[in-house]
């Protein structure tokens, strides 16, 4: 494996790769590697001819009241596991390259970025979309990989490549659980043993979504209430939003109908998780 901690070591690296007619699959990531990571990390190990999996713990993503410094790091054994998993290329940039002093642009895809998390977290997407715009313009990948676990992200980095004519295509991973039902998260090294008992409310209330659309409710508020409820009786967690939205749009729904993302955000302790899931309908 190679660590590139220079962007234009980066590009000529890949224009070598790709003058060889090789296909080049890519897996953004802040580090801190686990299960979810490392599935998007084999998938592009088994479809394309070299994998460029990237770390970066992206300042322009965090708010000023959010901790950038307490975000969990360990370079040295995330290098170890990308060893291990046959990756060809690290890219490990620091602070500087990827935002020089005088840095000025950056990406937005209005609407989408308002919605769900960008409510509570304004500049977040404008901070995503903008290095995953500069990372796909240092390695120019024929597929990026994402997961699922992130869904508003994913939605908004599809329809940054479309609006943008981008030749990268998007790959949308499951989310990857702990066999309890906690989405695997490089946060929940944050919890501490109560908080992550406290956590799977998170997936609890997804999974009794599904159970209440199981049995034929149709209505969002009779499902986000039934949510919000089981949520609220963990003393633990404060819910920051619980909605169900179009898919493409990310606006709330009157109906649930064909398919639908429930998605919310839940601070437990100090640590804000976020889980997801699809619900649909066949009728
Ligand atoms: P992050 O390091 O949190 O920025 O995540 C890097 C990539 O891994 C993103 O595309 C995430 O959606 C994906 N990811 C994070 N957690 C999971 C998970 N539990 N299952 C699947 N993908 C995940």
């Amino acid at each position: 494996m190679r660590i590139i901690t220079k962007t234009g070591e980066l590009h000529e690296a890949m224009r070598e790769e790709r003058s060889r007619g090789r296909r080049i699959g890519f897996v953004p990531t802040m580090g801190f590697l686990h299960e979810g990571h490392l599935s998007l990390v084999r998938e592009s190990v088994q479809q394309t001819d070299v994998t460029v999996v990237s770390i970066f713990v992206n300042p322009t993503q965090f708010g000023p009241r959010e901790n950038f410094n307490e975000y969990p790091r360990d370079t040295g054994r995330d290098t170890e596991i990308l060893k291990a998993e046959e990756v060809d290329y690290l890219f490990l940039p620091d602070r500087e390259e990827m935002y020089s002093k005088d840095y000025k642009t950056y990406v937005e895809v209005h609407s989408l970025q308002d919605k769900l998390c960008g409510r509570s977290r304004p500049d977040h997407f404008r901070g995503v979309c903008t290095v995953v715009l500069k990372l796909f313009n240092a390695v120019d990948p024929d597929i990026a990989f994402f997961g699922q676990k992130d869904a508003q992200q994913a939605i908004i980095l599809k329809r940054m490549v479309q609006d943008l004519n981008l030749g990268v295509k998007i790959e949308i991973l499951p989310i990857v659980r702990e066999e309890d039902g906690l989405a695997l998260s490089s946060r929940n090294t944050n919890l501490n043993p109560e908080e992550r008992r406290a956590a799977l409310v998170l997936s609890k209330s997804l999974e009794e979504a599904r159970r209440i659309v199981m049995n034929g409710e149709r209505d969002p508020e009779q499902i986000i209430g039934g949510m919000k409820e089981m949520i609220a009786a963990e003393p633990l967690a404060k819910i920051d939003y619980v909605e169900i939205v179009d898919m493409e749009n990310l606006v709330p729904v009157r109906k649930i109908e064909k398919e639908v993302l429930a998605a919310l955000a839940v601070f437990v302790g100090k640590v804000r998780l976020i889980d997801n899931t699809i619900l649909q309908v066949k009728e």
